[in-house]
């Protein structure tokens, strides 16, 4: 069949539901695994997606293949399900797709979750390292991301300074290091940087960053090549094992009982484990209740939605390390405006940068940022509203709309609004009388103070710290 017309089209979905994988599994998954499936052609109500090997079909067909369907379903295009097929890497880089590339063809209807039982160990190719190489399958430690460039806020204090006790201890303070938080909050940021302090006091120890993606692959071929006990060995010898983002565990019971046995043995010889996750591990969903206390047993620390003054000082260190000089009141807009995360915030700076470059001319100012960052400004303005705030911390507590207005002060209203004030002026972008105006027409100073009490009772009432966060995700979604 050939693609003529519909081409187009298919290839535009195509880029769509790419960018969908990525923004839902990450770009570490993405670039794992995602990345490599390519789009062949569409045939009959089917899409066929091909990858280099047996061994890549069957893992992304059992982790990603319900979704795979219901990314191409929700195109209306008429998909009602995917193919992935084994297509050398000369025909998938063809000019124009191949019809007659595929082999073995597996059909994904949702039901498919793990490899066929007893298949034939898959052949070790390029693309696939091969058991026992666990340090070929660690992430390379990024240059950029070292405890000098990491910029501490009170939003980070606690994580920031629990890592610098990891990387500088002689000992083991505290196992297992549990960081979390949002994304683009600098969870990666500190652990690479604890690899770079370590690898830098004591070279000889032996440090592994892996992606869950990687555990989890690592593992399956384990399993495949009937060779656990390589897969147990290739991480006895680890000093420090980091597993960044273990959320994407999910469900996989037989990979999370297995990090659970390396992370044991790892512990009982003294070696340090670093994990981060998107949320701390009483949260996390489909773990087993074992291995997330086993999680929280070390130190636990979040890294907490940025505030402004991190945000402001994290845009002057970027801009002073670029040598690019911004107008502190450009700085201060950024800061005020974007306010999601760290990662889009450097977004925000590259591109000004990049503009830059390219205009030498032109000096930056509010208006070209403006115009520049548009679209960032626009996806941020709309990130929540101090209404949603309002309903959703109402909920939480159960309290009504009326009174956390009001002007009663009982502890059962006060605390929740206070509450609400604290989120207001963090997720939102509004000034301090713009809330109060939204609080029943309040003073500044009254939110201001609200703000204060919360900061001030945090860091000693794990309770309310719960609610915070709780509340926070679910309105950052
Ligand atoms: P996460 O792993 O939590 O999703 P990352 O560690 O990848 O987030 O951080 C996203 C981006 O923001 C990275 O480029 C990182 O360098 C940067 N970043 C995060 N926190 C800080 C910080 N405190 N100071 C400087 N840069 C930071
Ligand atoms: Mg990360």
């Amino acid at each position: 069949m050939n693609t003529g017309e519909g081409g187009s089209a298919l290839e535009r979905a195509w880029v769509r539901v790419r960018t969908r994988l990525r923004n839902e599994y990450g770009e570490a998954a993405f670039k794992n695994w995602l990345k490599s499936l390519t789009l062949l052609r569409a045939s009959g109500d089917k899409v066929v997606l091909a990858v280099a090997s047996k061994f890549w079909r069957d893992w992304i067909a059992a982790h990603y293949g319900d979704r795979l369907v219901e990314m191409w379903k929700n195109e209306n295009m008429g998909f009602n399900g995917v193919e992935i097929v084994v297509a050398p890497v000369e025909a998938r880089n063809a000019e124009r797709p191949r019809p007659d590339a595929p082999i073995e063809p597996p059909r994904l209807n949702g039901d498919e979750r793990t490899p066929p039982p007893g298949a034939a160990p898959p052949q070790v190719n390029g693309d696939e390292p091969r058991l026992g190489d666990v340090q070929n399958m660690c992430t390379p430690l990024d240059p950029r991301l070292t405890f000098e460039t990491f910029v501490i806020g009170k939003p980070n204090e606690f994580a920031h300074a629990a890592a610098l006790r990891v990387a500088e201890a002689d000992d083991i303070p505290f196992n297992p290091l549990f960081l979390y938080g949002g994304v683009g909050l600098g969870k990666t940021h500190l652990m690479h940087a604890i690899a770079w302090r370590l690898k830098h006091r004591t070279p000889s120890r032996r440090v592994t960053f892996l992606s869950s993606e990687t555990f989890m692959y690592l593992f399956v071929k384990a399993v495949r090549y009937k060779d656990m006990h390589a897969f147990k060995e290739q991480f006895r010898t680890v000093d420090l094992l980091m597993i960044d983002d273990v959320q994407f565990f999910g469900e996989k019971s037989a990979t999370q009982e297995e990090l659970f046995h390396t992370f044991n043995a790892l512990v009982d010889h003294r070696r340090q484990v670093i994990i981060s996750a998107d949320k701390p591990p009483v949260d996390l969903q489909g773990i087993e209740e074992r291995l997330k206390s086993r999680l929280g047993s070390g130190v636990v620390a979040q890294l907490n939605p940025t505030n402004y003054e991190l945000r402001l000082s994290i845009l002057q260190a970027k801009a002073e390390h670029k040598g690019v000089a911004i107008p502190p009141k450009v700085l201060e807009f950024l800061a005020h405006k974007i306010t999601s995360n760290i990662r889009e915030l450097e977004g925000a700076m590259t591109r000004l940068f990049a503009h830059c470059t390219l205009l030498n001319s032109r000096e930056i100012s509010i208006d070209m940022a403006q115009e520049v960052l548009q679209d960032l400004l626009r996806a941020n303005d709309r990130h929540v509203t101090i209404d949603d705030i309002q309903k959703r911390v109402c909920e939480h507590y159960n309290i009504k709309m009326a009174d956390l207005l009001s002007p009663r002060r009982a502890r059962a209203v006060a605390r929740p609004r206070q509450v609400a004030m604290w989120l207001a002026k963090q997720l939102t972008t509004r000034s301090l009388p713009e809330i109060g105006r939204k609080f029943g027409g309040r003073d500044h100073t009254t939110i201001m103070h609200g703000v204060r009490k919360i900061e001030e009772l945090r860091g000693g009432d794990p309770s309310l710290n719960e609610d915070i966060e709780i509340l926070t995700r679910s309105l950052t979604r």
